[in-house]
């Protein structure tokens, strides 16, 4: 059952700001509330004051700008990223992504920032985002600074926020020239959640022979989406084939460290990153070569 908590719709970031300060640990921001309510209906989360800020609209917004690349507003919702016409070349991947995320009518009300902050290692968006360099812009009365999304997420549902901080703005720099960014992930049913998810991100050298760098985030197997930095390396420098694909496969199977649990056992999550990395791998590097 729910605990009792006041309400409270702010209407502005300054007011939520100000809210979240005067009232402490003892107050959470719900946008969506997809992932919210199912924690606060379990009593994991008892807040006293709840600020909404699902209608705070300068928060909800998709920009792509010639040179910074995509800016997408936290309040954003799944669908509206999803649907975007700015979701093609380079961020085609992300589009992709969320059409594998949940059912349409979680996507129709859950926002990005809301998947992020909630940090499910699990969670499809962060993923993706790591492989294309992505950076979060976290507001707070001191002012605003920026995260790699790769440093955003320390553990189990945790963050860096701080407790006044809010997530507001996720930036997506163009990707280089020749790169190409792919999602894949495992899960029992059509929009469930991943048993393992890969993101796979290539880019070659001027004449699309070698590989120049290569960003491989594998998700649902640590407490954070992690980095295969080993499997990387295995890619880097090199003309890619299906067999040294194959080996980074491997090795980004032996560098992770799944744990067990009902959904699937260690072995099986390592043998999964095993095929994912190469598939979706080379789905990365075709595009790569279309880039
Ligand atoms: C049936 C179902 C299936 C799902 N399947 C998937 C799936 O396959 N893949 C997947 O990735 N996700 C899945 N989800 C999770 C879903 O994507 C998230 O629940 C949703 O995106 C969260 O957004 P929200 O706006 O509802 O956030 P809320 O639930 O309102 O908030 C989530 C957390 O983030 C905090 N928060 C929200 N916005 C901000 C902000 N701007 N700044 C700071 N803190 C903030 C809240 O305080 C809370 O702690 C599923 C959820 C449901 C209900």
């Amino acid at each position: 059952m729910i605990k009792d908590f006041e309400y409270i719709r702010a209407k502005t970031v300054d007011e939520v700001l100000a809210l979240l300060s005067q009232h402490g640990d003892n107050s959470k921001v719900i946008a969506g509330g997809q992932s919210l309510l199912v924690l606060m209906r379990q009593g994991l989360v008892a807040p006293q004051y709840l600020i909404d800020i699902k209608g705070i609209s300068s928060l909800e917004y998709i920009n792509l700008d010639k040179n910074k690349g995509l800016r997408i507003g936290a309040l954003t919702t799944h669908r509206d990223i999803e649907t975007s016409p700015f979701m093609r070349d380079g961020f085609g991947v992300l589009a992709e992504m969320e059409q594998t995320l949940a059912a349409v009518q979680t996507r129709n009300w859950g926002s990005i920032g809301g998947n992020l902050c909630h940090s499910d290692p699990a969670g499809d968006p962060a993923p993706v985002l790591i492989a294309l360099n992505a950076n979060l812009i976290l507001t707070s009365p001191r002012g605003e600074r920026i995260v790699p999304v790769e440093d955003f997420p320390t553990d189990y549902f945790e963050t860096v926020l701080e407790h006044d901080e809010i997530l507001t703005e996720i930036q997506v720099p163009n990707p280089p020239p020749h790169t190409g960014t792919a999602y894949t992930k495992f899960s029992k049913r059509e929009g469930d959640t991943a048993i393992v998810s890969t993101a796979v991100s290539i880019t070659l050298d001027g004449r699309k022979s070698t590989c120049a760098d290569a960003r491989i985030v594998l998700g649902a197997v640590a407490s954070v989406p992690t980095k295969a930095k080993k499997a990387e390396k295995v890619l880097v420098g090199k003309e890619i084939t299906d067999s040294l694909l194959e080996k980074a496969g491997q090795v980004a199977s032996e560098e992770c460290e799944p744990v067990s649990d009902i959904h699937a056992s260690e072995e099986y999550r390592r043998e999964l990153v095993k095929v994912l990395v190469r598939r979706i791998g080379r789905e990365a590097l075709e595009r790569a070569g279309k880039a």
